[in-house]
């Protein structure tokens, strides 16, 4: 094939430049319908021409000259799952084995020393003075080790730091191999122990839905004056880590409410002050039965200042708003109303959930009811719960028996795994062509 050099610069219809020192060739086979002249792409990658490096919004095709990597990659998958990165536990499920939870929310106590006025605890039975005993808790932690469970976050259902064994467990988990997570709502949170948690735990989230101190009396039920304590124990925790250069991720977590629309930003620069990682901002869950009285609707008059707070973002500072559950209203006929785009709840045997009583479930929204209760682990050892005939009886009746279009709270925990393993379910025709 006679190889010419082409005079022009121009060769496609969008005005794509070619690089001057590629060549172009005519077509062997048959004419181009434009009859242009074809890139001699084997000639391509050769003699890397760097003054010719692609600009970004300028970009010519197939030149080789590296990524321009557009894409910010996301750090934290704050609104979606990471089920995609476990997918030997996913592929023994669906060889229909029986797993051992991947991630474990579980409650340390059953009461809390604030009254937040969207708290689902309340909804789930608030029990003063009730929480997990020591001995019970380091038997769980052991058990999930062996298990080889991933990953547990003491998260609910009331405050964790008013267990005082949660500080040993988190040292605990780390050595049992296990990644730690907290969610707290600060106040009692001790410095004493705080090398041992910034230096064991994942995360440390600091669930504060307001940026002052009139907001945070109002919203979380207690007295202003709180709230200096609680942004002083966060700066000295970012301050911390900071010095120790230590790992564990500092995070804030709003729960939105029309209630706390004016605070939206003030948390977003809150939080630039403050030095964590994160800000995140979460819809407020409700019960199957509405008891919180969320209007879901609600949230469309704060997309202006959502938008506005993700701003804030910097690269050592996300601001996130959980828009697939924000927008649950506003997604397709199938989400309204809590209809959900699966049918059945696959999620449980991958996410367990503890109460802060040490009562086992398949799921948070169903803590209390005795049809759904897998053990106690002050009766029985987590491990012993798990292979029990109860156990697997119970996520077989959720899956069997629960519609969750109308038994369910809306956008529950398991929720973005539960679209993910719907499909792996339900599979359309002709996979094979990916
Ligand atoms: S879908 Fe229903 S059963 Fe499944 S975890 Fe969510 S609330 Fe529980």
């Amino acid at each position: 094939m006679k190889k010419r050099t082409s005079k022009k610069k121009t060769v496609t219809s969008q005005k794509i430049q070619v690089v001057k020192s590629l060549k172009t060739t005519l077509h062997g086979g048959h004419a181009l319908r434009t009859g242009k002249e074809v890139v001699d792409r084997s000639l391509l990658g050769k003699s890397p021409d760097k003054s010719q490096k692609i600009s970004l919004g300028k970009k010519k095709p197939n030149q080789y000259t590296g990524h321009t990597f557009k894409n910010k990659s996301e750090r934290f998958r704050l609104d979606g799952h990471k089920l995609l990165h476990h997918l030997d536990r996913v592929l023994d499920w669906q060889r229909n084995k029986r797993i051992a939870p991947i991630h474990i929310d579980m409650g340390l106590t059953k009461f809390c020393n604030m009254g937040c006025v969207y708290c689902m605890g309340v909804a789930q039975g608030m029990v003063k003075g009730a929480l997990i005993k020591r001995d019970a808790l380091m038997r769980f932690i052991d058990d999930c080790g062996r298990l080889k469970v991933r990953s547990i976050a003491f998260i609910g259902d009331g405050e964790p730091t008013l267990n005082p064994a949660m500080y040993d467990a988190v040292v605990r988990a780390k050595k049992r191999n296990i990644d730690v997570g907290i969610a707290t709502n600060g106040l009692l949170l001790r410095m004493d122990r705080a090398h041992d948690l910034l230096k064991n735990a994942t995360f440390i989230r600091f669930n504060l839905s307001a940026g002052d101190k009139k907001g945070f009396a109002r919203i979380h039920q207690v007295s202003e004056k709180s709230f200096d304590v609680l942004i002083d124990k966060i700066r000295n925790f970012a301050k911390i880590k900071k010095e120790n250069n230590y790992k564990c991720t500092l995070g804030i977590q709003m729960i939105l409410l029309p209630e706390n629309f004016d605070q939206v930003l003030k948390l977003a620069k809150l939080g630039v002050k403050l030095g964590v990682d994160y800000f995140q901002i979460k819809q407020c869950s409700d019960t199957e039965y509405g008891e919180i009285g969320v209007d879901h609707a609600a949230y469309k008059k704060a997309q202006g200042i959502l938008k506005k707070a993700e701003k804030y973002s910097n690269d050592s500072y996300l601001v996130r708003v959980k828009w697939s559950k924000i927008n649950i209203n506003e997604e397709t006929q199938l989400y309204k109303n809590g209809f959900r785009k699966y049918d059945i709840c696959y999620g449980t045997p991958f996410l367990g959930q503890v109460s802060g009583n040490g009562k086992v479930y398949p799921c948070g929204p169903f803590f209390g009811k005795e049809r759904f209760c897998m053990g106690d682990i002050h009766k029985k050892s987590y491990y012993g719960i798990v292979q029990s005939a109860k156990y697997w009886k119970v996520h077989k009746d959720i899956a069997e028996n629960i519609d969750v279009h109308c038994d369910c709270t809306v956008g529950c925990r398991q929720d973005y795994i539960n679209k993910f393993l719907w499909d792996i379910k339900n599979p359309p025709e002709h996979i094979n062509f990916i």
